[in-house]
């Protein structure tokens, strides 16, 4: 494999084997799930660094209030509608053409994580969510892939390395944490500069693993709070649950998890419901049907990758897939009977 000496002169000269490093580096494939504020900054980082194969994986399109933190999109990027994923791509393509990218426009659930990670030699954590990343978790577990988890909200974040066989898993870390909401960016803001000092902590420990560099590969958790100075570490050495339903007894609750036909999704914070169509992942709905019907009941926009209504009190984003998010309300019910007049069953 070439190694362009000149592009990656300066990271060459840092990289404990330096150009050996690098091949190694160009070797590997990464999935980020979530290709929001995290994800951006990760991804940034490692298709500069000269990544081999990068999947950036996110369901949601690009809205202004992500501009303040999220530091690849743009306005053109919210007044077009785009998905998060192809206006990334978009950006990174010109910032590194040798790397692989690949845009997924998907929700990641469990009827569809191990196809889209396999293969990945690491998984980053770009979610908001405790259910996607035990989700995560579980798929790491059971297919033998590293992953390193952040969390960020307010001006506090949360990072650590979890490998499998080696380390704590997720489950051992947060053993009495459920799903369920907690505090999120959308009900208490948060500050860029917290996202990108954890998403550089992660971006570096995803380094030491690709490039195979065991020697200050860290052992524990770091919590931080950016605007209250703090700085807190805990080993992983009291972590460790020799019981855990996860790592040890390989119960994979989130993975195995029986559902419908349809995944039915409060986004938290944001006032929206998502419906998720499961075993059905080929793009295959025909949007320029449902615009022309739609189009008699409110006001419709279409891009290459979604339609858009505007419908009562309603903004209604239908992705070919046949996933659908309907802003302006929390009530699934009415999202459920909304989806069956809209699309059908
Ligand atoms: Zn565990």
């Amino acid at each position: 494999m070439n190694v362009n000496v000149n592009k990656y002169s300066r990271q060459i000269l840092f990289w404990p084997n330096g150009q050996e490093s690098q091949q190694l580096l160009q070797s590997k494939t990464v999935s980020i799930i979530g290709i929001g504020a995290l994800g951006t900054a990760l991804a940034n980082h490692l298709v500069r660094a000269g990544i081999g194969e990068i999947r950036l994986i996110d369901r949601d399109f690009v809205e202004e209030s992500n501009l303040q933190r999220q530091m690849l999109f743009d306005e053109k990027d919210v007044n077009s509608n785009k998905p998060k994923a192809i206006a990334a791509n978009e950006k990174l393509s010109i910032i590194n053409s040798e790397v692989k990218i690949i845009p997924i426009v998907n929700d990641v659930n469990n009827g569809n994580i191990e196809s889209l990670v396999s293969g990945s030699d690491l998984i980053l954590d770009g979610t908001d969510n405790m259910e996607t990343r035990f989700l995560i978790n579980d798929v790491s577990i059971k297919l033998g892939i590293p992953w390193i988890y952040a969390g960020v909200v307010h001006s506090r974040a949360m990072t650590a390395t979890i490998i499998p066989g080696i380390t704590p898993c997720f489950a051992c870390l947060f053993p009495n944490v459920g799903s369920g909401h907690g505090e999120t960016c959308d009900t208490v803001g948060v500050l860029s500069t917290a996202v990108h000092i954890i998403a550089s902590y992660q971006a570096t420990e995803a380094f030491k693993l690709l490039i195979e560099h065991e020697t200050y590969r860290r052992e524990d958790m770091v919590q931080l709070d950016i605007w209250k100075n703090d700085y807190e570490t805990f080993p992983f050495q009291y972590s460790l649950n020799p019981d855990c339903p996860c790592c040890r007894k390989k119960q994979f609750a989130y993975l195995d998890n029986k559902t419908s036909d349809k995944l039915v999704s409060s986004l938290c914070g944001r006032d929206a419901i998502q419906i998720t169509p499961l075993g059905n992942e080929e793009e295959s709905l025909d949007l320029t049907y449902l615009k022309d019907k739609w189009s008699k009941i409110g006001k419709v926009e279409q891009t290459p990758f979604l339609l858009r209504l505007n419908y009562e009190d309603y903004q209604i984003s239908l992705f070919k897939t046949g996933r659908i998010i309907i802003k302006g309300t929390t009530d699934t019910e009415i999202a459920k009977r909304l989806y069956s007049t809209l699309v059908g069953n």
